[in-house]
């Protein structure tokens, strides 16, 4: 099995201002290929640091990628420093040349002298046409192994990738097949599922079971490892069936579909109306909801009753109801869910009411507190949350997220 390595190249990697987003991309797409990435480096825009990352990747790795550094100012040295590892000379490509020329030209624009540096490549080297830009990639062979240079731009990389670098190592016939199935759950923390899931998520087993978790998401990942694909597709699903009857209702959905996704395509399968009522998450529940294209189907609308005066004059909450119990109270959102759905019509609404912090919590209220009204086909209910202060954002999110993992408990999705 073929094994890779991933270097990035740029000094706003290392300095913090921009995220290395190409690595783990690529990482995704040779997973898919059956090809493990064994290592990466971020490498700053220095050619002996650039040499010094091409030589031990070249040491441990069959297949080599390395994107940033192609462009045409002072501090782009990928090709020298490619050059200099390969031991060649740069030399200038004419076709290169016109195919940059033409990339301005269509454009209606003239070539500026600094990009003729793009049209250099290593003697021996092949380019990697660009569709999206000027610089192209360079893929070059040394010692049996791959290396492939390509733009820093995502949008460049992503398409040399896909459309030049894939097709070549899946022609590759010796290499096995890695599959990734994914299922996910809200409502369960990860050591419960760990425990429901026992042998499952043993280390070495194949596939391997990892969990994910993001603010009461948890995303499980079934990663098969076996020589053709319908063995690996049968493994996965054979392990999500055992996952799902071990987890029961946690489990909402697999691979990409959303929470948001989840609840929507069931309101509009079961022909129900959303609307909702929102204090602390600011319309967050509602950004989520409408995240969803074709959530016009099932969304009517919603409130941001932020101030105590507006949830008296928009949602009719009685002002005695929020002097007695105070704002983030079970009587409060159990009226702003009612009053949803007399307005609206809707036939599910939620309500949040919480404190968000990091200020606000008191003793007997503490940051974290929210309450959530449902309304569910004539009926309203109200529970209480006490999420730990970790953040005024991620006291919000797991508000909002709660109060959709609720109407999909409703929902018996
Ligand atoms: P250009 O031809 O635009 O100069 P380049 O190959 O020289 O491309 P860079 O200059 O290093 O690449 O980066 C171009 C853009 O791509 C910048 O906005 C940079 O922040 C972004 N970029 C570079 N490397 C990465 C990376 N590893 N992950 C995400 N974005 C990146």
């Amino acid at each position: 099995m073929k094994t890779a390595f991933i270097i990035a190249v740029g000094n706003e990697l290392l300095s913090g201002q921009r995220v290395d987003t190409n690595s783990s991309w690529i990482q995704n797409q040779l997973l898919t290929l059956g090809i493990p990435v064994l290592g990466g480096c971020l490498v700053p825009d220095e050619t002996n640091r650039i040499v010094a990352a091409l030589e031990q990747a070249c040491e441990l790795a069959d297949v080599v990628i390395l994107t940033g550094g192609l462009g045409p100012t002072d501090d782009d040295l990928t090709r020298d420093a490619l050059a200099e590892f390969l031991d060649k000379s740069l030399e200038l490509r004419q076709d290169l040349l016109q195919e940059i020329d033409r990339y301005f030209s269509r454009r209606g624009m003239t070539m500026a002298p600094t990009n003729l540096v793009q049209a250099y490549l290593p003697t021996g080297t092949v380019p990697i046409d660009n569709t999206r830009g000027t610089a192209p990639g360079i893929h070059a062979e040394k010692d049996g192994k791959l290396f492939f240079c390509l733009p820093g731009v995502p949008a460049e990389m992503k398409t040399m990738v896909t459309d030049y670098i894939c097709p070549i190592l899946a022609a590759d016939a010796d290499r096995g097949v890695i599959l990734i199935g994914k299922v996910r759950c809200f409502g369960l923390g990860e050591s419960v599922i760990a425990e429901k899931l026992g042998d499952l998520m043993k280390r070495g087993r194949n596939p391997q079971i990892n969990s994910t978790p993001h603010e009461g998401d948890i995303v499980l990942h079934i990663i098969a490892a076996a020589a053709d694909r319908p063995t690996a597709e049968n493994w996965v699903a054979r392990d999500r069936d055992l996952i799902c009857r071990l987890l029961g209702e946690a489990v909402y959905g697999f691979d990409e579909q959303t929470l948001p996704e989840a609840v929507g395509s069931e309101l509009r399968r079961q022909g129900l109306k959303l609307a909702l009522a929102e204090s602390c998450t600011g319309g967050l529940l509602a950004k989520l909801i409408t995240d969803v294209p074709g959530s016009s189907d099932y969304f009517l609308g919603g409130w941001v009753t932020y101030s105590n005066e507006a949830k008296v004059r928009d949602l009719g909450v009685s002002p005695q109801v929020l002097e007695q119990y105070g704002a983030v109270s079970e009587p409060v959102v159990r009226a702003m869910a009612e009053t949803a759905a007399a307005k609206t019509g809707a036939e599910v609404t939620a309500a949040i009411s919480g404190i968000a912090g990091p200020e606000g919590g008191t003793e007997e209220k503490p940051t974290g507190l929210v309450h959530i009204g449902l309304f569910f086909k004539g009926q309203t209910e109200a529970q209480a949350f006490r999420f730990s202060p970790t953040g005024r954002l991620s006291v919000r999110r797991r508000a909002a997220m709660t109060a959709l993992n609720w109407i999909r408990l409703k929902l018996k999705i």
